[in-house]
């Protein structure tokens, strides 16, 4: 599944290679995502400029001029493969929306398992579900650890799961609470309720460093987009808890090994020696 560092990517990327231009044709080859998408979805957005993109949490807005706004969710499998004027396009069986701009650049929204998303919106997009009820954005300067113990109030949920909820921050995800606890030596375990502003600002933190670190080593898939299939989106991470149960925990002096336990039907990762 794509978390946010790989979202923040494929958004560079698009920004990179479809900004300013026009949407000369789409071509849906499929309407039954989990969301549908609209019959006239192609009919909706030929002509118009991609005026501006943004992430926010897992999703990309595309801005496109007179209030209409193309909201994309990668869902489980989703990924996107751009292709500029002159490359070659080689269609896969789950390409599921071809849209091409006016010079020629091409990007293929490609999803295997259509849990993912690609729909219109208006120009109060922000004034609707999913985003009216998000947290604050993990990496502007605007999460700090006060507004996450704010955020947290008297919730008395395990502080992982609270720290997946959409509510209260945006789009961290499985993987990065679980390495950002860790580097936090908290244990998922510890409820909301008990979380002192110490223990916020490092969380807060730990979290927007793994992030940074994790988008930093993507970022070098962006330059070698065009030389590979296209795809952006994935690319390899090394982490010090995620799947690694059973593993030596890489703290120095820690000869604990890494445990995996199941919160909210989700699995976490951690070392029950080192976070408390
Ligand atoms: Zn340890």
């Amino acid at each position: 599944m794509p978390e946010l560092p790989e979202v923040e990517i494929v958004c560079r990327g698009m920004v990179d290679a479809v900004i300013g231009k026009d949407i000369k044709s789409v071509v849906v080859n499929r309407y039954d995502l989990r969301v549908p998408i609209p019959q006239d979805f192609g009919q909706s957005i030929t002509g118009k400029a991609i005026k501006n993109l943004e992430r926010r949490g897992k999703y990309i807005i595309m801005h496109l001029g007179d209030n209409i706004f193309a909201i994309l969710h990668l869902g489980m499998s989703g990924r996107i493969r751009i292709f500029r004027a002159g490359d070659t396009y080689e269609p896969r069986k789950h390409d599921h929306i071809v849209i091409t701009m006016n010079d020629g650049t091409l990007f293929a929204y490609e999803d295997p398992r259509r849990f993912g998303m690609f729909y219109l919106s208006s120009e109060n997009w922000r004034d609707k579900k999913p985003f009216s009820v998000m947290g604050a954005e993990p990496l502007e300067s605007e999460w700090t650890a006060d507004d996450l113990l704010a955020a947290l109030g008297r919730k008395k949920s395990p502080i992982k799961t609270a720290l997946l909820d959409q509510r209260v921050v945006a789009g961290l995800g499985n993987i990065y609470v679980c390495e950002a606890l860790f580097r936090s030596k908290i244990s998922p375990e510890r409820l909301s309720n008990t979380i002192s502003k110490d223990e916020a600002v490092r969380i807060v933190k730990h979290s927007k460093e793994i992030l940074l670190e994790s988008i930093e080593s993507g970022g070098s898939t962006l330059k070698d987009y065009q030389h590979t299939d296209g795809s952006l989106g994935y690319f390899q991470h090394g982490f010090a808890v995620y799947n690694q149960e059973g593993e030596d925990c890489t703290n120095q002096g820690c000869s604990a090994q890494i445990s995996r336990i199941v919160q909210g039907g989700r699995s976490t990762f951690y070392c029950a020696s080192c976070q408390k």
